[in-house]
């Protein structure tokens, strides 16, 4: 049984190597990578695809186990090596190390309690569970029987679940009696039984782990408890052989534009793709103590806490709580507590700790840091700054990582320390990603350097999604149609003279004053350089002579201020930055922005607040923080 890795590049100039044989010939270059893991039985066809239907396929009658990959694999020279890390919420409770074998075993033993409960291969399963290590054991266990794994972040409302376990036909939902966040206890298994009163014809059993022990209604005609069910199973069950192009995992994004959309991802081309980018992307050797603070609800915690990480036999860390409890240091006071090498956050977090103050993580050993990455939104400069020089000690690399749920893994990424950095550059694309500027006006692909333009890519790649659940032509219609032959990613993006890549922000999100277009996060970035803001978002509304009028919402960091002498400033700031063109017509003080669970500013809301279009705001649910709404209506000028 082959046991190696993917290919770790080591240099800046080996990158630019692989890069260009990645492009030449790029089954090659896969086909190379896909060799490195264990397959039950080789492919037919490396690649065949067309983005017009589309239909891409990778390893064709390749037979494979993502899980005897993760798993199985490592047993012989790591099974005593700890594979998942868990950090509860309460600092003081005890720390969960599962080695690879103890993983595995367990892994066996929910595959064989969801086989008994009549969980086959194509079924769907939802999970609606916090971050606990049953969470990471049974998602393994799903892909070890075949059934599709649907992770919904279990902070969503009854609704929102509701529409997806339907949206999924879910057979199972996999979730916990109560979840841990801070000082809070957060009734789960309530949101379960009032999304079934809502109605979820379609699952038959609600297996509950035991989490905090409080009490939970009950009812057996379909709730079943997972230790009843799992502790009494053989620890050894064969992984399912699943075709590389059998469906992996269903995710929802975030829905920050509209209604999400269940991404579709498979086995094989999934799995050499996030090992491969895990590998290279955070330069993980050999007993490091990688750490990504996000939710397994969302790609990132797929992509890269359990899989790409799984694959390549590291240590991988959990994390139950909040980074604010019990005090805003908790994040360096963990990486110090366990020698953590890489870490991986997103802005948002950043910079909720940044405007906490200094002290929080002055006074923290963090020397084994090697890599930081940052992901989920565009990182301004501020944040940027504040995490190399507090965080990194302006010394260890950042890596801003550009991705999407439907890339299945990072796409546009220095290579640990190889890669040139730049604040707010995300950088060079990985091998085997053709990346291109499409003019938005001719549709014609802007090959000179600097440009800007929206962001595609050229060619498929092992992680691209394949569909959205349930309907293709949506998938053909938002990614596959705006520039015909090529993949759309909604971004918008701009490349300097030595070809990095800045990712400006969504393509919608551009803004038209009297016949000048620009990107809010232009403007949002000219505002931020004001030594006394912290964040802002900028939004469009109808104004009429200009056609659209710029409304800034801007939180200040802590402290007096006179409002109207920093209005003056702020507007005098853009003047400055941009030009009188883009300065703010409006702007509001928040405390808060409404955000989605990954960090996303919610700007349909906001935008619709600026227009005065305050009753129909839709579904909020999803939000971190549903009441900054009001209090945003509130203060609306
Ligand atoms: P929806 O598509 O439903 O609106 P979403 O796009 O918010 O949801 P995700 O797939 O989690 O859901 O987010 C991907 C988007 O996040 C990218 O398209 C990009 O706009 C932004 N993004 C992610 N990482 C970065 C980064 N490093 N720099 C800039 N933007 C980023
Ligand atoms: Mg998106």
């Amino acid at each position: 049984m082959p046991n190696t890795l993917p290919h770790q590049i080591t240099s800046f100039d080996e990158y630019r190597e692989v890069y260009q044989r990645s492009v030449d010939d790029p089954e090659a270059f896969w086909a190379a990578e896909a060799a490195t893991f264990t397959w039950q039985k080789p492919w037919d066809e490396v690649l065949s695809w067309n983005f017009t239907d589309p239909e891409v396929r990778w390893f064709s009658g390749g037979k494979l186990n993502i899980t005897e990959n993760c798993l199985d694999r490592h047993l012989v020279d790591r099974g005593d090596q700890v594979a998942i890390l868990f950090e509860p919420n309460e600092p003081g409770d005890e720390v969960v190390r599962l080695t690879y074998r103890q993983l595995h075993a367990r892994v066996c033993q929910v595959s064989n309690a969801l086989r008994e409960l009549g969980v086959a291969k194509g079924d769907r399963v939802c999970f609606y569970m916090p971050m606990v290590p049953e969470l990471a054991v049974s998602v393994l266990a799903c892909a070890r029987i075949g059934a599709v794994h649907s992770v919904v972040f279990a902070g969503f409302s009854a609704q929102a679940l509701a529409d997806r376990v339907n949206d999924a036909d879910c057979k199972v939902i996999i979730c916990s009696d109560y979840n841990r966040r801070g000082r809070k206890n957060i009734p789960v298994k309530e949101v379960v039984d009032e999304a079934l009163a809502i109605g979820c014809p379609s699952v038959e059993t609600v297996l509950v782990h035991r989490n905090t022990g409080e009490d939970v209604a009950w009812d057996p005609s379909y709730d079943c408890w997972f230790h009843e069910a799992v502790d009494q199973q053989p620890t050894d069950c064969p992984p399912q052989p699943m075709d590389a192009e059998d469906v992996l995992f269903i995710l929802y994004t975030s829905g920050s534009t509209g209604k999400p959309k269940g991404v579709v991802h498979t086995c094989g081309g999934y799995m050499v793709y996030t090992a491969y980018t895990f590998r290279n992307v955070f330069q993980y050797s050999d007993g490091d103590v990688y750490w990504c603070t996000a939710d397994i609800g969302w790609i990132t915690g797929h992509s890269y806490i359990l899989y790409g990480p799984l694959l390549c036999g590291a240590t991988t860390m959990m994390f139950e709580g909040v980074p604010t409890y019990p005090d805003a240091g908790r994040f360096w006071k963990v990486c110090e507590k366990h020698g953590v090498n890489q870490f991986y956050t997103a802005p948002t977090a950043l910079r909720a700790l940044m405007a906490q103050g200094d002290d929080f993580v002055e006074g923290h050993d963090l020397s084994a840091l090697k890599v930081i990455g940052s992901v989920g939104e565009p990182i301004n400069e501020e944040a940027w700054e504040w995490y190399h020089e507090k965080v990194g000690k302006g010394q260890v690399p950042i890596v801003d990582t550009w991705w999407q749920t439907e890339t299945g893994g990072i796409m546009i990424s220095g290579l640990g320390g190889l890669s040139p950095q730049k604040a707010t550059f995300a950088g060079y694309p990985l091998p085997g990603i053709q990346m291109a500027l499409v003019d938005k006006n001719t549709g014609e692909e802007l090959t000179a350097n600097p440009e800007s333009g929206l962001l595609c890519v050229k060619f498929p790649w092992p992680g691209i999604l394949r569909t959205t659940w349930g309907d293709h032509e949506r998938c053909r219609n938002t990614y596959f149609s705006t520039v015909p032959g090529m993949y759309f990613t909604g971004d918008g993006a701009r490349r300097d003279k030595n070809g990095m890549y800045r990712i400006v922000g969504r393509v919608d999100d551009v803004i038209n004053v009297s016949g000048h277009r620009m990107g809010t996060a232009e403007v949002e970035n000219a505002i931020d350089e004001h030594p006394l803001v912290v964040e802002t978002a900028v939004v469009g509304y109808p104004h009429e002579i200009k056609g659209q009028g710029i409304y800034a919402y801007v939180i200040l960091s802590p402290g007096q201020h006179d409002a109207d002498r920093l209005r003056e400033e702020i507007i005098e700031t853009v003047r400055h930055e941009i030009g009188p063109i883009a300065k703010p017509d409006k702007i509001q003080f928040v405390e808060e922005l409404p955000k989605t669970r990954s960090g996303k500013i919610m700007r349909r809301i906001l935008r619709k607040v600026a227009s005065g279009e305050t009753d129909g705001l839709g579904d909020t649910s999803t939000l971190l923080n549903p009441e900054a709404v009001e209090s945003i209506t509130r203060g609306r000028i």
